[in-house]
Protein backbone atom coordinates (compact mmCIF):
# COMPACT_ATOMS: atom_id res chain seq x y z
CA UNK A 1 0.00 0.00 0.00
CA UNK A 2 1.21 3.02 -0.97
CA UNK A 3 1.41 6.22 1.45
CA UNK A 4 -0.96 8.24 -1.00
CA UNK A 5 -3.65 5.27 0.19
CA UNK A 6 -4.31 5.17 3.74
CA UNK A 7 -5.69 2.19 5.10
CA UNK A 8 -8.96 1.13 4.26
CA UNK A 9 -11.55 1.87 7.54
CA UNK A 10 -15.13 -0.03 7.11
CA UNK A 11 -17.51 0.71 9.71
CA UNK A 12 -19.44 -2.18 10.21
CA UNK A 13 -22.26 -1.86 13.13
CA UNK A 14 -24.21 -5.37 13.74
CA UNK A 15 -22.32 -8.78 13.39
CA UNK A 16 -25.91 -9.45 10.77
CA UNK A 17 -25.04 -6.40 8.37
CA UNK A 18 -23.85 -7.17 4.71
CA UNK A 19 -22.99 -3.71 4.53
CA UNK A 20 -20.38 -1.53 6.41
CA UNK A 21 -19.19 2.53 5.77
CA UNK A 22 -16.29 3.35 4.87
CA UNK A 23 -15.00 5.82 7.63
CA UNK A 24 -11.89 7.53 4.90
CA UNK A 25 -12.15 10.90 4.67
CA UNK A 26 -11.67 10.93 0.97
CA UNK A 27 -13.29 7.22 0.43
CA UNK A 28 -12.18 4.59 -1.32
CA UNK A 29 -11.26 4.15 -5.54
CA UNK A 30 -12.13 1.33 -7.20
CA UNK A 31 -9.56 -1.52 -6.87
CA UNK A 32 -9.20 -0.95 -2.75
CA UNK A 33 -8.67 -4.15 -1.36
CA UNK A 34 -11.47 -2.79 1.68
CA UNK A 35 -11.26 -5.98 3.16
CA UNK A 36 -8.59 -9.18 2.68
CA UNK A 37 -10.45 -10.96 -0.34
CA UNK A 38 -12.81 -7.84 -0.43
CA UNK A 39 -11.88 -5.69 -3.81
CA UNK A 40 -13.93 -2.35 -4.41
CA UNK A 41 -15.81 -2.37 -8.17
CA UNK A 42 -16.14 1.06 -7.73
CA UNK A 43 -15.35 4.46 -5.58
CA UNK A 44 -17.55 4.46 -2.69
CA UNK A 45 -17.58 7.84 -1.00
CA UNK A 46 -16.88 8.76 2.37
CA UNK A 47 -19.64 7.82 5.25
CA UNK A 48 -21.12 5.51 2.05
CA UNK A 49 -22.27 2.03 2.33
CA UNK A 50 -20.37 -0.82 0.43
CA UNK A 51 -21.60 -4.44 -0.28
CA UNK A 52 -18.99 -6.80 2.31
CA UNK A 53 -21.15 -9.91 0.29
CA UNK A 54 -23.38 -10.67 -2.63
CA UNK A 55 -26.13 -9.63 -2.07
CA UNK A 56 -29.20 -10.84 -4.68
CA UNK A 57 -31.71 -8.33 -6.11
CA UNK A 58 -34.64 -8.70 -3.75
CA UNK A 59 -32.66 -9.53 -0.70
CA UNK A 60 -32.67 -7.32 2.64
CA UNK A 61 -30.00 -4.55 3.44
CA UNK A 62 -28.98 -4.71 6.68
CA UNK A 63 -27.46 -1.57 8.80
CA UNK A 64 -27.30 -1.44 13.23
CA UNK A 65 -28.81 -5.11 12.62
CA UNK A 66 -32.05 -4.17 10.89
CA UNK A 67 -32.71 -4.36 7.41
CA UNK A 68 -33.07 -0.97 5.89
CA UNK A 69 -34.04 -2.28 2.40
CA UNK A 70 -34.22 -4.56 -0.16
CA UNK A 71 -31.69 -4.55 -2.86
CA UNK A 72 -33.82 -3.28 -5.70
CA UNK A 73 -30.76 -5.55 -8.62
CA UNK A 74 -28.46 -7.71 -7.67
CA UNK A 75 -25.33 -6.10 -5.86
CA UNK A 76 -21.53 -7.87 -5.84
CA UNK A 77 -19.74 -7.74 -3.12
CA UNK A 78 -17.25 -4.42 -2.98
CA UNK A 79 -19.89 -2.38 -4.81
CA UNK A 80 -21.36 1.12 -3.36
CA UNK A 81 -24.84 0.43 -1.69
CA UNK A 82 -26.88 3.96 -2.42
CA UNK A 83 -31.10 5.04 -2.27
CA UNK A 84 -31.01 3.52 -6.04
CA UNK A 85 -30.19 0.61 -5.64
CA UNK A 86 -32.51 0.26 -2.33
CA UNK A 87 -36.07 -0.33 -1.56
CA UNK A 88 -38.14 1.67 1.38
CA UNK A 89 -39.18 -0.55 3.40
CA UNK A 90 -43.28 -0.24 4.46
CA UNK A 91 -43.61 1.54 8.02
CA UNK A 92 -43.94 -0.80 10.98
CA UNK A 93 -47.55 -1.25 11.47
CA UNK A 94 -48.65 0.91 14.87
CA UNK A 95 -50.28 -2.34 16.57
CA UNK A 96 -48.59 -5.57 18.06
CA UNK A 97 -45.73 -3.46 19.69
CA UNK A 98 -43.93 -4.49 22.74
CA UNK A 99 -45.30 -1.89 25.39
CA UNK A 100 -43.22 -1.04 28.41
CA UNK A 101 -41.23 -4.32 28.18
CA UNK A 102 -38.78 -2.96 30.02
CA UNK A 103 -36.21 -2.56 27.95
CA UNK A 104 -34.51 0.68 29.39
CA UNK A 105 -31.58 0.53 31.05
CA UNK A 106 -31.27 2.36 34.73
CA UNK A 107 -27.90 3.36 35.81
CA UNK A 108 -26.69 3.61 39.19
CA UNK A 109 -27.38 7.60 40.04
CA UNK A 110 -24.39 9.61 39.63
CA UNK A 111 -23.91 11.82 42.25
CA UNK A 112 -21.81 15.14 42.62
CA UNK A 113 -22.59 16.71 39.21
CA UNK A 114 -23.06 20.52 39.53
CA UNK A 115 -23.22 23.57 37.32
CA UNK A 116 -23.66 27.47 38.20
CA UNK A 117 -27.46 28.83 36.96
CA UNK A 118 -30.18 30.81 37.96
CA UNK A 119 -32.83 29.77 40.17
CA UNK A 120 -36.27 30.60 39.49
CA UNK A 121 -39.33 30.63 41.58
CA UNK A 122 -41.05 27.66 40.52
CA UNK A 123 -37.82 25.26 40.96
CA UNK A 124 -36.70 25.33 37.25
CA UNK A 125 -32.93 26.77 36.75
CA UNK A 126 -31.86 29.38 33.92
CA UNK A 127 -28.78 28.55 31.86
CA UNK A 128 -28.93 32.38 30.59
CA UNK A 129 -30.35 35.51 32.05
CA UNK A 130 -32.74 36.89 29.52
CA UNK A 131 -35.66 39.33 29.52
CA UNK A 132 -38.01 38.14 26.60
CA UNK A 133 -40.66 39.77 25.43
CA UNK A 134 -43.39 37.59 24.04
CA UNK A 135 -45.82 38.77 21.39
CA UNK A 136 -49.18 38.07 19.95
CA UNK A 137 -48.68 38.67 16.35
CA UNK A 138 -46.36 39.34 13.65
CA UNK A 139 -47.74 42.87 12.76
CA UNK A 140 -45.68 44.00 16.21
CA UNK A 141 -42.39 42.85 14.97
CA UNK A 142 -41.14 45.59 13.30
CA UNK A 143 -41.76 47.96 16.45
CA UNK A 144 -40.45 45.37 18.63
CA UNK A 145 -36.89 45.09 16.84
CA UNK A 146 -36.74 48.37 16.93
CA UNK A 147 -37.54 48.82 21.24
CA UNK A 148 -34.80 45.82 20.99
CA UNK A 149 -32.70 47.81 19.64
CA UNK A 150 -32.82 50.34 21.67
CA UNK A 151 -33.16 48.45 25.07
CA UNK A 152 -29.84 46.84 23.99
CA UNK A 153 -28.04 50.19 23.34
CA UNK A 154 -29.55 52.49 25.98
CA UNK A 155 -30.28 49.76 28.87
CA UNK A 156 -28.55 46.89 28.96
CA UNK A 157 -25.06 48.43 29.56
CA UNK A 158 -26.63 49.51 33.39
CA UNK A 159 -27.38 45.93 34.05
CA UNK A 160 -24.24 44.05 33.34
CA UNK A 161 -26.11 40.38 35.21
CA UNK A 162 -28.42 40.41 32.14
CA UNK A 163 -27.17 38.13 29.19
CA UNK A 164 -29.36 39.85 26.97
CA UNK A 165 -33.43 40.73 25.61
CA UNK A 166 -35.12 38.73 23.37
CA UNK A 167 -38.14 39.64 20.90
CA UNK A 168 -40.28 36.26 20.73
CA UNK A 169 -41.24 36.61 17.36
CA UNK A 170 -43.32 34.36 14.86
CA UNK A 171 -45.65 34.37 12.24
CA UNK A 172 -49.03 33.32 14.29
CA UNK A 173 -51.97 35.41 15.59
CA UNK A 174 -53.50 36.66 12.98
CA UNK A 175 -55.67 35.49 9.91
CA UNK A 176 -55.51 32.28 11.68
CA UNK A 177 -58.45 29.51 12.30
CA UNK A 178 -57.98 30.19 16.19
CA UNK A 179 -60.66 27.70 17.32
CA UNK A 180 -59.46 24.95 15.06
CA UNK A 181 -59.31 21.69 16.75
CA UNK A 182 -55.10 21.49 16.63
CA UNK A 183 -54.88 25.42 17.28
CA UNK A 184 -54.05 25.53 20.52
CA UNK A 185 -50.84 23.13 19.49
CA UNK A 186 -49.25 26.50 18.53
CA UNK A 187 -50.94 28.75 20.76
CA UNK A 188 -49.73 26.90 24.09
CA UNK A 189 -46.21 26.62 22.34
CA UNK A 190 -46.26 30.09 22.37
CA UNK A 191 -47.64 30.62 25.88
CA UNK A 192 -45.25 28.11 27.75
CA UNK A 193 -41.96 29.63 25.57
CA UNK A 194 -42.98 32.70 27.45
CA UNK A 195 -42.28 31.23 30.49
CA UNK A 196 -38.96 29.39 29.22
CA UNK A 197 -36.68 28.63 32.15
CA UNK A 198 -33.73 31.19 31.13
CA UNK A 199 -36.10 34.38 31.59
CA UNK A 200 -36.44 34.53 34.87
CA UNK A 201 -40.16 34.58 35.53
CA UNK A 202 -40.38 37.68 34.05
CA UNK A 203 -43.28 38.37 30.84
CA UNK A 204 -43.53 41.64 29.19
CA UNK A 205 -46.45 40.48 26.11
CA UNK A 206 -46.51 43.44 23.20
CA UNK A 207 -49.69 42.92 21.39
CA UNK A 208 -51.11 44.98 18.36
CA UNK A 209 -55.20 45.02 19.51
CA UNK A 210 -57.53 43.36 17.01
CA UNK A 211 -55.55 40.47 16.25
CA UNK A 212 -57.36 36.83 16.63
CA UNK A 213 -54.79 35.72 19.99
CA UNK A 214 -55.77 38.52 22.07
CA UNK A 215 -53.32 38.75 25.38
CA UNK A 216 -55.97 36.72 27.68
CA UNK A 217 -55.74 33.80 25.30
CA UNK A 218 -52.11 33.64 25.33
CA UNK A 219 -51.72 34.02 28.61
CA UNK A 220 -55.26 33.60 30.67
CA UNK A 221 -55.15 34.44 34.29
CA UNK A 222 -53.39 31.37 36.06
CA UNK A 223 -51.69 30.31 33.60
CA UNK A 224 -48.33 31.85 34.74
CA UNK A 225 -47.26 30.72 38.03
CA UNK A 226 -43.77 31.88 37.54
CA UNK A 227 -44.01 35.19 36.73
CA UNK A 228 -43.24 37.69 39.40
CA UNK A 229 -44.58 40.21 37.32
CA UNK A 230 -46.58 40.71 34.21
CA UNK A 231 -46.51 44.01 32.17
CA UNK A 232 -48.62 44.36 28.96
CA UNK A 233 -48.74 46.82 25.91
CA UNK A 234 -50.75 47.41 23.05
CA UNK A 235 -50.07 49.44 19.81
CA UNK A 236 -53.78 50.52 19.43
CA UNK A 237 -54.24 51.61 22.79
CA UNK A 238 -54.67 55.69 21.77
CA UNK A 239 -51.88 56.73 24.40
CA UNK A 240 -49.05 55.47 21.92
CA UNK A 241 -49.28 58.76 19.36
CA UNK A 242 -46.83 57.81 16.90
CA UNK A 243 -43.29 55.39 16.61
CA UNK A 244 -41.23 56.97 18.78
CA UNK A 245 -44.11 56.97 21.65
CA UNK A 246 -44.44 52.94 21.33
CA UNK A 247 -40.64 52.72 21.13
CA UNK A 248 -40.48 54.51 24.24
CA UNK A 249 -43.20 53.13 26.57
CA UNK A 250 -41.28 49.57 25.60
CA UNK A 251 -38.09 50.96 26.89
CA UNK A 252 -39.43 52.27 29.90
CA UNK A 253 -41.14 49.30 30.11
CA UNK A 254 -38.76 47.03 30.31
CA UNK A 255 -36.73 48.99 33.08
CA UNK A 256 -38.53 47.26 35.98
CA UNK A 257 -37.99 43.90 34.57
CA UNK A 258 -34.22 44.39 34.01
CA UNK A 259 -33.65 45.86 37.45
CA UNK A 260 -35.25 41.99 39.05
CA UNK A 261 -33.37 40.19 36.40
CA UNK A 262 -30.18 42.33 37.18
CA UNK A 263 -30.60 41.27 40.70
CA UNK A 264 -29.87 37.67 40.28
CA UNK A 265 -26.93 35.85 40.38
CA UNK A 266 -25.80 31.97 39.49
CA UNK A 267 -25.54 29.78 42.14
CA UNK A 268 -24.14 25.93 42.54
CA UNK A 269 -27.24 23.50 41.20
CA UNK A 270 -27.20 20.30 40.89
CA UNK A 271 -27.52 18.84 37.41
CA UNK A 272 -31.22 17.74 38.00
CA UNK A 273 -32.00 21.44 36.66
CA UNK A 274 -30.99 20.91 33.62
CA UNK A 275 -33.25 19.94 30.70
CA UNK A 276 -31.54 19.56 28.19
CA UNK A 277 -32.92 18.82 24.47
CA UNK A 278 -31.26 16.76 21.41
CA UNK A 279 -31.55 16.98 18.02
CA UNK A 280 -29.93 16.41 14.29
CA UNK A 281 -29.75 18.25 11.86
CA UNK A 282 -27.82 17.64 8.59
CA UNK A 283 -26.91 14.48 9.33
CA UNK A 284 -24.74 12.03 7.18
CA UNK A 285 -24.10 8.28 7.73
CA UNK A 286 -21.49 9.33 10.66
CA UNK A 287 -24.04 10.72 12.76
CA UNK A 288 -25.19 7.58 13.66
CA UNK A 289 -21.36 6.13 14.25
CA UNK A 290 -20.18 8.71 16.10
CA UNK A 291 -21.97 12.08 16.68
CA UNK A 292 -25.54 10.35 18.41
CA UNK A 293 -24.35 7.80 20.38
CA UNK A 294 -21.92 10.11 21.91
CA UNK A 295 -24.96 12.39 22.78
CA UNK A 296 -27.04 9.13 23.76
CA UNK A 297 -24.42 7.87 25.92
CA UNK A 298 -24.36 11.25 27.89
CA UNK A 299 -28.23 11.78 27.99
CA UNK A 300 -27.77 8.50 30.33
CA UNK A 301 -25.54 9.81 31.96
CA UNK A 302 -27.80 13.22 32.96
CA UNK A 303 -30.71 10.82 33.11
CA UNK A 304 -28.25 8.88 35.93
CA UNK A 305 -27.79 12.70 37.47
CA UNK A 306 -31.70 13.02 37.82
CA UNK A 307 -31.50 15.92 34.47
CA UNK A 308 -34.27 15.61 31.87
CA UNK A 309 -33.52 14.76 28.46
CA UNK A 310 -35.91 15.90 25.59
CA UNK A 311 -35.80 13.66 22.34
CA UNK A 312 -37.93 14.53 19.50
CA UNK A 313 -38.25 14.09 15.39
CA UNK A 314 -40.90 12.00 15.19
CA UNK A 315 -40.38 11.67 11.22
CA UNK A 316 -36.83 10.49 12.03
CA UNK A 317 -38.03 8.15 14.86
CA UNK A 318 -41.23 6.86 13.39
CA UNK A 319 -39.13 3.28 12.04
CA UNK A 320 -38.04 2.52 15.25
CA UNK A 321 -41.13 2.71 17.11
CA UNK A 322 -40.83 -0.47 18.59
CA UNK A 323 -37.75 0.44 20.30
CA UNK A 324 -39.45 3.45 22.03
CA UNK A 325 -42.24 1.43 23.23
CA UNK A 326 -40.67 -1.12 24.89
CA UNK A 327 -38.42 1.38 26.66
CA UNK A 328 -41.53 2.81 27.99
CA UNK A 329 -41.69 3.09 31.52
CA UNK A 330 -45.38 2.02 31.90
CA UNK A 331 -48.06 0.63 29.57
CA UNK A 332 -49.44 4.40 29.37
CA UNK A 333 -46.71 5.71 28.30
CA UNK A 334 -45.90 3.65 25.48
CA UNK A 335 -49.55 4.06 24.71
CA UNK A 336 -48.93 7.99 23.83
CA UNK A 337 -45.91 7.29 22.33
CA UNK A 338 -48.45 5.15 19.55
CA UNK A 339 -50.37 8.16 19.86
CA UNK A 340 -48.71 10.42 18.69
CA UNK A 341 -46.78 8.19 15.83
CA UNK A 342 -50.39 7.56 14.69
CA UNK A 343 -51.44 11.38 14.95
CA UNK A 344 -48.17 12.13 13.25
CA UNK A 345 -48.84 9.28 10.22
CA UNK A 346 -52.27 10.69 9.77
CA UNK A 347 -50.58 14.44 9.60
CA UNK A 348 -48.64 13.44 6.64
CA UNK A 349 -51.52 11.54 5.14
CA UNK A 350 -53.45 14.95 5.29
CA UNK A 351 -50.95 16.84 3.43
CA UNK A 352 -50.48 13.92 0.69
CA UNK A 353 -47.33 12.83 2.15
CA UNK A 354 -45.56 10.06 4.46
CA UNK A 355 -41.98 9.77 5.67
CA UNK A 356 -40.38 9.26 3.05
CA UNK A 357 -40.48 13.21 2.38
CA UNK A 358 -37.79 13.62 5.01
CA UNK A 359 -34.76 12.35 3.93
CA UNK A 360 -32.95 15.48 2.15
CA UNK A 361 -30.72 15.75 -0.61
CA UNK A 362 -27.62 16.60 1.75
CA UNK A 363 -28.79 13.29 4.05
CA UNK A 364 -28.20 11.27 0.22
CA UNK A 365 -24.96 12.54 -0.68
CA UNK A 366 -23.85 11.99 3.10
CA UNK A 367 -24.66 8.52 2.77
CA UNK A 368 -28.00 8.03 4.38
CA UNK A 369 -30.90 6.25 1.86
CA UNK A 370 -33.57 6.51 3.70
CA UNK A 371 -35.41 7.32 6.30
CA UNK A 372 -35.27 3.90 8.19
CA UNK A 373 -31.54 4.54 7.87
CA UNK A 374 -31.71 7.87 9.23
CA UNK A 375 -34.08 6.55 11.91
CA UNK A 376 -31.87 3.93 13.34
CA UNK A 377 -28.46 6.50 13.61
CA UNK A 378 -31.08 9.22 14.67
CA UNK A 379 -33.08 7.64 17.53
CA UNK A 380 -29.44 6.60 19.68
CA UNK A 381 -29.46 10.50 20.63
CA UNK A 382 -31.81 9.27 23.25
CA UNK A 383 -29.59 6.71 25.46
CA UNK A 384 -31.04 3.68 26.61
CA UNK A 385 -32.65 5.16 29.62
CA UNK A 386 -36.92 3.95 30.15
CA UNK A 387 -38.92 6.64 28.58
CA UNK A 388 -40.82 8.15 31.52
CA UNK A 389 -43.24 11.19 30.02
CA UNK A 390 -44.78 12.18 26.42
CA UNK A 391 -45.01 16.00 25.49
CA UNK A 392 -47.65 16.75 22.68
CA UNK A 393 -45.97 19.43 20.39
CA UNK A 394 -46.23 22.78 22.91
CA UNK A 395 -46.70 20.63 25.81
CA UNK A 396 -44.36 21.88 28.86
CA UNK A 397 -42.39 19.16 31.02
CA UNK A 398 -43.80 17.69 34.77
CA UNK A 399 -41.35 15.71 37.05
CA UNK A 400 -37.83 15.28 35.82
CA UNK A 401 -37.33 12.05 32.99
CA UNK A 402 -36.54 11.23 29.49
CA UNK A 403 -39.22 12.50 27.57
CA UNK A 404 -40.42 11.75 24.13
CA UNK A 405 -41.52 15.41 23.10
CA UNK A 406 -43.19 15.22 19.48
CA UNK A 407 -41.98 17.38 16.91
CA UNK A 408 -41.59 17.70 13.64
CA UNK A 409 -37.93 16.70 12.78
CA UNK A 410 -37.65 20.43 10.95
CA UNK A 411 -34.66 22.01 12.77
CA UNK A 412 -36.29 25.21 13.47
CA UNK A 413 -39.94 23.76 14.68
CA UNK A 414 -38.05 20.77 16.77
CA UNK A 415 -36.08 24.00 18.79
CA UNK A 416 -38.95 25.97 19.38
CA UNK A 417 -40.94 23.13 20.13
CA UNK A 418 -38.42 21.89 23.00
CA UNK A 419 -37.81 25.21 24.06
CA UNK A 420 -42.11 25.57 24.88
CA UNK A 421 -41.50 21.91 26.64
CA UNK A 422 -38.88 24.10 29.05
CA UNK A 423 -35.22 23.27 27.66
CA UNK A 424 -32.71 25.19 29.12
CA UNK A 425 -29.56 23.37 27.20
CA UNK A 426 -29.77 22.41 23.42
CA UNK A 427 -27.70 19.92 21.70
CA UNK A 428 -27.24 19.59 18.07
CA UNK A 429 -25.13 17.30 16.02
CA UNK A 430 -24.35 17.52 12.58
CA UNK A 431 -22.74 15.95 10.26
CA UNK A 432 -23.28 17.90 6.44
CA UNK A 433 -23.10 21.40 8.76
CA UNK A 434 -25.21 24.21 9.36
CA UNK A 435 -25.02 26.99 11.90
CA UNK A 436 -27.80 26.62 13.67
CA UNK A 437 -28.39 28.67 16.45
CA UNK A 438 -31.16 29.90 18.87
CA UNK A 439 -31.44 32.90 20.50
CA UNK A 440 -33.40 31.99 23.78
CA UNK A 441 -31.12 29.27 24.77
CA UNK A 442 -27.49 27.94 24.27
CA UNK A 443 -26.81 25.37 21.49
CA UNK A 444 -23.63 22.72 21.28
CA UNK A 445 -23.07 21.81 18.06
CA UNK A 446 -21.51 18.21 17.57
CA UNK A 447 -19.78 17.34 14.31
CA UNK A 448 -19.81 13.81 13.15
CA UNK A 449 -16.79 13.66 11.60
CA UNK A 450 -13.20 15.52 11.87
CA UNK A 451 -13.55 16.98 8.25
CA UNK A 452 -16.48 19.14 9.15
CA UNK A 453 -14.75 20.04 12.51
CA UNK A 454 -11.51 21.20 11.17
CA UNK A 455 -13.73 23.40 7.91
CA UNK A 456 -16.18 25.07 10.35
CA UNK A 457 -13.40 25.40 13.22
CA UNK A 458 -15.16 28.04 15.01
CA UNK A 459 -18.98 26.97 14.20
CA UNK A 460 -18.33 23.58 15.94
CA UNK A 461 -18.79 23.11 19.51
CA UNK A 462 -17.28 19.15 19.64
CA UNK A 463 -15.75 16.75 17.18
CA UNK A 464 -16.95 13.29 17.39
CA UNK A 465 -15.08 12.13 14.07
CA UNK A 466 -12.62 10.78 16.24
CA UNK A 467 -14.90 7.59 17.25
CA UNK A 468 -14.96 6.72 13.76
CA UNK A 469 -11.51 6.07 13.06
CA UNK A 470 -11.15 4.22 16.47
CA UNK A 471 -9.15 7.08 18.14
CA UNK A 472 -11.72 7.49 20.77
CA UNK A 473 -14.70 5.34 22.47
CA UNK A 474 -18.41 6.75 22.62
CA UNK A 475 -18.11 6.87 26.01
CA UNK A 476 -14.95 9.19 25.85
CA UNK A 477 -16.78 11.51 23.78
CA UNK A 478 -20.06 11.47 25.95
CA UNK A 479 -18.37 12.34 28.90
CA UNK A 480 -16.29 15.09 26.92
CA UNK A 481 -19.41 16.14 25.76
CA UNK A 482 -20.90 16.30 29.60
CA UNK A 483 -18.47 18.16 31.21
CA UNK A 484 -18.76 20.75 27.88
CA UNK A 485 -22.91 21.04 28.66
CA UNK A 486 -21.94 21.58 32.41
CA UNK A 487 -19.56 24.52 31.30
CA UNK A 488 -22.11 25.96 28.99
CA UNK A 489 -24.69 26.00 31.09
CA UNK A 490 -22.76 27.55 33.45
CA UNK A 491 -22.12 30.79 31.38
CA UNK A 492 -19.43 29.31 28.99
CA UNK A 493 -20.50 30.60 25.12
CA UNK A 494 -21.53 28.18 22.44
CA UNK A 495 -19.68 29.45 19.08
CA UNK A 496 -23.34 30.22 17.97
CA UNK A 497 -23.84 32.49 21.20
CA UNK A 498 -20.39 33.75 20.25
CA UNK A 499 -21.15 35.06 16.48
CA UNK A 500 -24.72 35.86 17.67
CA UNK A 501 -26.04 33.37 15.09
CA UNK A 502 -30.12 32.45 16.00
CA UNK A 503 -32.54 31.01 13.66
CA UNK A 504 -35.93 32.31 14.28
CA UNK A 505 -38.85 30.92 16.45
CA UNK A 506 -41.05 28.47 14.08
CA UNK A 507 -44.54 27.62 15.49
CA UNK A 508 -45.22 23.95 14.21
CA UNK A 509 -49.31 25.08 13.33
CA UNK A 510 -51.42 22.24 11.48
CA UNK A 511 -54.34 24.27 12.06
CA UNK A 512 -55.80 26.22 8.82
CA UNK A 513 -55.17 29.86 8.14
CA UNK A 514 -58.19 32.02 6.78
CA1 LIG B 1 -33.76 18.11 13.08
Amino acid sequence: MSAEQPAPVLIQLHADDNVAIVGNEGGLAAGTEALPGLLLRERVPAAHKLALRDIAAGEPVRRYGVVIGHALQAIAAGSWVHERRLSLPDARPLTGLPMATGAGVVGAPLEGLFWDGYLNADGSAGTRNLLAITTTVQCVAGVLDAAVRRIRAELLPRYPNVDGVVGLEHSYGCGVAIDAPDAPIPIRTLRHISQNPNFGGEVMVLSLGCEKLQPERLLPPGSLPLAAAMTQLRLQDEQHVGFAAMLDALVAAAVPHLERLNARRRQRLPAAKLVVGVQCGGSDAFSGVTANPAVGHCSDLLRRAGATVLFSETTEVRDAVEQLTARAATPAVAQRIVAEMAWYDAYLARGGADRSANTTPGNKAGGLSNIVEKAMGSIVKSGSAPITGVLSPGERIGEPGLYYAATPASDFICGTLQLAAGMNLHVFTTGRGTPYGLAECPVVKVATNSALARRWHDLMDLDAGAIARGEATVAQVGEQLLQLLLDTASGRRSWAERHGLHNALTLFNPAPVT
